[in-house]
């Protein structure tokens, strides 16, 4: 057995940003587009159920377009990944994005159609087998369209969006490039550092003096900048919130809930189990600070490693038979779709120049494959990565089949079958340590992902909570959004820490990204559902895989809380199933004190 690092995309379009192929399927969807803007102006609000056949031939052809542009989108992906230096491929993805944005235009004029179909007739329809199957997609469109203005005002805040949001997030971008951080090399010569690469130095580098000098200069750089990033962020915040009172919503949840598909009340109690269990990660973060010989842990030394013993590696065909052995312990169909991948050369996972740093994976809707992006260095962290995105894809393919509206799930799940077949094996490695060593240094790798869940995606989420709240009553100062961010780290981090990072929300992207607020809560659902389900696939053994398949086939078919109580009979607005979750991660923290007595 030896499996191939590089994937196979020639049997998706041949000869890659060059294909002729690619070109035509471009130009088909192009004009499909034209006959379905056609189609959707012309569609007037049916009266009966006898015209139902047009609401289903644009529903068709909606889907049609949708997979065809998902395809083309994913293939182009791929190429940018493998090769940043493909620039054919970045000029098509422009091409392929502004189609997108005249599909979305063309399909909010057919859902704000939707709404003046009447109520009765509308539920009828719903009950034909040809829409029963996408009725909860069908409800959701319907509501959004309540809520839109007229189809002109609605094209006319899409139009303005292009400069006056959009704009303010790739501004942000811009704004990210001028920041130089100065630095000594090994050999003392000066230095500048990007952003990306100071933050990795910063975080990762085993000397805390490396670690606290740089963090030094990184906050100075960054203040200096602070009000260019307060500005920007005051204008993001201030379009949204405008553009929340043109649709009447005053609450400025309303946007992140619905986009989640889940209620206040099962993110409140989230935060609140969360909240009262910090203690047990404080002790985690006393003790770091005392093998680092330190009172208290500074900022920087939260994700710093500790030293103790390299940990195993495992060569990419080793990696892959450690994940399919692991996968089956808890089913048949997790490490059997496995195999397939690494067989079909779905992942690329060579170490070579010219790669785009990270991980992702992506499906290809019209041909049922996937794709797996990273680089494979041999680490159990490589493993994890492999193992998380193919838990990814795994979700992707048990959603074969499945209408393509009932397939486009939400953040706060998309992380649920990635986040779950990681966890099986970065289990797997702890247990397969051959030291107290190792041990340690696998344990803390995997208290850090808790911690950054728990306490600094915490702190985010109260950060913009409150920094809405001002924003509602005018513009927010750099200083004061310092002070905001301080407040909210103190506040999560339980005071653990000696020094924090005020000018976060300057440096962390999350909060700049539009048309996504509160890109924080997602993460640590998603980590905690995760969890859960895998406290009750321990229970329940390989049983439990038919029940976790069904879940995962329902990810976007229904509300969040309406999947949990479905397929795991569990009630997200009570406390026990996040308590469930939460308790897996302390009863890492427990062993890592065990053995670091
Ligand atoms: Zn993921």
């Amino acid at each position: 057995m030896s499996y191939s690092l590089k994937w196979d995309l020639e049997g998706i379009f041949k000869g890659g940003s060059q294909s002729a192929e690619l070109a035509a399927k471009l130009q088909r969807i192009s004009e499909s587009l034209a006959v379905y803007k056609e189609e959707v102006k012309n569609f007037s609000p049916i009266k009966e159920k006898q015209e139902m056949s047009q609401l289903v031939s644009i529903l068709d052809k909606t889907e049609e377009i949708e997979k065809a542009v998902s395809q083309v989108v994913a293939f182009l992906e791929c190429l940018t990944a493998q090769d940043i230096h493909d620039t054919k491929a970045d000029q098509l993805n422009g091409e392929a994005y502004s189609l997108i944005s005249e599909f979305q235009t063309a399909f909010t004029g057919f859902t704000i159609k939707l709404v003046q179909i009447d109520e009765a007739l509308w539920g009828e329809l719903l009950e034909d087998p040809a829409l029963s199957e996408i009725a909860f997609y069908l409800n959701e469109k319907r509501e959004q369209g309540k809520e839109q203005l007229s189809e002109a005002e609605e094209a006319l805040i899409n139009a303005l969006k292009v400069d006056g949001y959009i704009g303010w997030s790739t501004h942000y971008d811009s704004l990210v490039k001028t920041i130089q951080i100065p630095d000594t090399d090994k050999d003392g010569e000066e230095v500048l550092l990007s952003a990306g690469q100071a933050f990795n130095k910063m975080m990762d580098d085993p000397d805390p003096k490396v670690r606290a000098d740089l963090f030094v200069k990184w906050e100075k750089v960054w203040h200096e900048k602070a009000p260019l990033f307060a500005d920007t962020l005051n204008h993001l915040g201030g379009f949204r919130l405008a553009d929340y009172k043109a649709h009447g919503v005053t609450d400025f949840m309303k946007e992140p809930l619905q986009y989640n598909r889940m209620k206040k009340e099962t993110l409140d109690v989230m935060w609140d189990v969360i909240a009262k269990n910090k203690q047990p990660f404080v002790d985690f973060l006393n003790r770091k600070a005392q093998i680092f010989g330190k009172e208290k842990l500074s900022w920087v030394d939260v994700d710093a490693p500790i030293v103790t013993t390299e940990p195993k590696r495992y060569s990419y065909d080793e990696g892959a038979k450690f994940i399919i052995d692991n996968f089956s312990k808890f089913g048949v169909e997790l490490p059997k779709f496995a195999e397939q991948a690494f067989e079909n050369a779905w992942i690329e996972a060579e170490d070579r120049p010219g790669k785009r740093p990270g991980g992702f994976c992506t499906s290809f809707p019209e041909t049922n494959e996937s794709r797996i992006f990273m680089t494979y260095a041999g680490s159990p962290s490589g493993v994890a990565t492999l193992a998380h995105e193919l838990g990814h894809a795994f979700h992707s393919h048990v959603l074969n089949g499945k209408p393509f509206f009932n397939t486009e799930y939400a953040m706060n799940v998309a992380e649920t079958a990635s986040t779950f077949a990681e966890q099986i094996c970065s289990d797997a490695s702890v247990r397969a340590a051959e030291s107290d060593a190792e041990k340690i240094t696998l344990l803390d790798t995997k208290i850090q992902n808790a911690i950054a869940m728990f306490m600094n995606i915490h702190a985010r989420y109260i950060f913009e909570t409150n920094f809405y709240k001002e924003r509602q009553k005018g513009l927010v100062s750099a200083e004061r959004l310092d002070e905001l961010m301080e407040n909210a780290q103190k506040e999560s981090y339980k005071d653990a820490l000696s020094e924090y990072h005020p000018s976060f929300w300057a440096s962390k992207l999350h909060f700049y990204i539009a048309e996504v607020p509160f890109y924080n809560f997602p993460y640590t659902f998603g980590y905690l559902f995760s969890l859960g389900i895998y406290h009750l696939s321990l229970k329940e053994g390989k049983a439990f895989e038919e029940k976790y398949i069904a879940l995962l086939q329902d990810t976007a078919a229904m509300t969040t809380e309406e999947l949990a109580l479905k397929h795991l009979g569990v009630d997200l607005t009570k406390p026990d199933f996040w308590q469930a979750g939460v308790d897996l991660a302390i009863a890492d923290v427990e062993e890592f004190l065990e053995l670091t007595k």
